[in-house]
């Protein structure tokens, strides 16, 4: 059996060193590059989601966690500019604009100046772009994708950016920062304007919206419902019509996709929720492979802007007949050590072309560097 097993991976050896050889030619080469570039990128942000909160996804979820996909993984620091902690704002940013920023900073770097988005930089190359959240579409990290605001409160401001800017598809929370607002303006009307369709009712189905050149979904007054108390599976259904629509007419795009509220979870230090809400998220990351594995052009990156609450999946501690306490091996309690964010190193999942560029450890905005870099968008500037 042995013997059977050595024969057969030095015949395997073989056979790869003679393909090694043979495709060092320049043309094939040249093929293989080509092969390498994705004409899409679809980057799921996990607010809030250390390696535990990912972890509890292989505890608790039922099926094989689609997290369990990806063959190509990194770790980020996220520190913002000024801290060691990054808040959603400025880890957002770095992602968004490729600079590391203050906490609270949407679009701005560290010395208050505008920077370009991948959404700015990418539109006028014809490629779509979209951001999903569960969240208020005006919160932190949908925000940093489309708009320029010193303070991440300011969210009239931000939903005002969103009527100026490139997004074709956007669907989250928040009908009051477009049409209860201070001002009395009504944004949905500029959005019309623009040829959005603007529907705060339901998701739509393709079919009946794809004559539209623009999409957008505004559910609930603020934020959505979690996903146990009514949302449901808004957002991998969302993602998938998101993916449709973007690609539509066989169009390249760039989609954000953020898992709002593992984030919320971990501040409230509510294992019940930060876990269903990390189901939903694993979820909607099938949707996103699903699509890369038929697209073949797809590169699909899953990361978070930091860890929130210190999660563990600690043993329960229970107490024997004598009432002694003692460690359950074989029962597992989510424990918190903070109600804020913490600073530990974040993992990035790679999936289609272009992923082995995300193995290693480095900087949370080397994340839009390298998304620019190995899209080739960047060249195009
Ligand atoms: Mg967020
Ligand atoms: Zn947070």
């Amino acid at each position: 059996m042995r013997l059977t097993k050595l024969v057969l991976s030095s015949l395997i050896i073989v056979l790869f060193s003679c393909k090694t050889t043979n495709i060092q030619t320049p043309e094939k080469s040249e093929v293989s590059k080509k092969l390498k570039t994705p004409k899409n990128v679809i980057l799921l942000i996990g607010d809030g989601t250390g390696l535990t909160q990912i972890s509890s996804a292989f505890y608790f979820k039922e099926a094989i966690p689609n997290y369990a996909r990806f063959k190509h993984i990194g770790l980020i620091n996220t520190s913002s500019s000024r801290e060691d902690i990054t808040d959603s704002a400025a880890g957002a940013t770095a992602f968004a604009s490729g600079v590391k920023t203050y906490n609270g900073a949407i679009g701005v770097a560290d010395d208050s100046t505008e920077v370009a988005t991948i959404v700015e930089i990418v539109s006028p190359k014809n490629i779509k772009t979209g951001v999903i959240s569960t969240s208020s579409i005006v919160h932190a990290t949908p925000a940093s994708f489309y708009a320029h605001v010193l303070n991440r409160g300011l969210y009239e401001e931000i939903a005002a950016d969103m009527t100026v800017s490139d997004i074709d598809f956007f669907a989250g929370g928040g009908t009051k920062f477009f049409n209860k607002r201070k001002d009395g303006i009504d944004l949905f009307k500029d959005l019309k304007a623009k040829e959005f369709l603007i529907d705060t009712t339901k998701l739509g189905d393709f079919n009946s919206i794809k004559s539209y050149s623009k999409a957008g979904y505004l559910f609930g007054y603020n934020h959505m419902p979690p996903t146990a108390k009514g949302r449901g599976d808004y957002l991998p259904r969302a993602t998938e019509l998101g993916i449709q629509f973007l690609n539509k007419d066989n169009s390249n795009f760039f989609l954000m996709v953020e898992g709002s509220q593992i984030d919320w979870g971990g501040h409230a230090n509510d294992s019940d929720y930060l876990v269903s809400e990390l189901i939903d998220f694993d979820n909607t990351i099938g949707k996103a492979l699903d699509f890369a594995e038929r697209d073949g052009n797809t590169l699909v990156i899953v990361t978070a802007d930091h860890e929130t609450g210190g999660f563990t999946l600690a043993s329960t501690t229970k107490k024997n007949s004598e009432g002694k306490e003692y460690s359950d091996y074989a029962e597992i309690t989510g424990t918190f050590s903070t109600g804020g964010h913490s600073a530990t190193l974040i993992p990035v999942f790679a999936y289609g072309p272009g992923a082995e560029e995300f193995i290693g450890v480095y900087q949370n905005n080397d994340i839009f560097h390298k998304i620019l870099e190995v899209t080739g968008w960047k060249k195009q500037l």
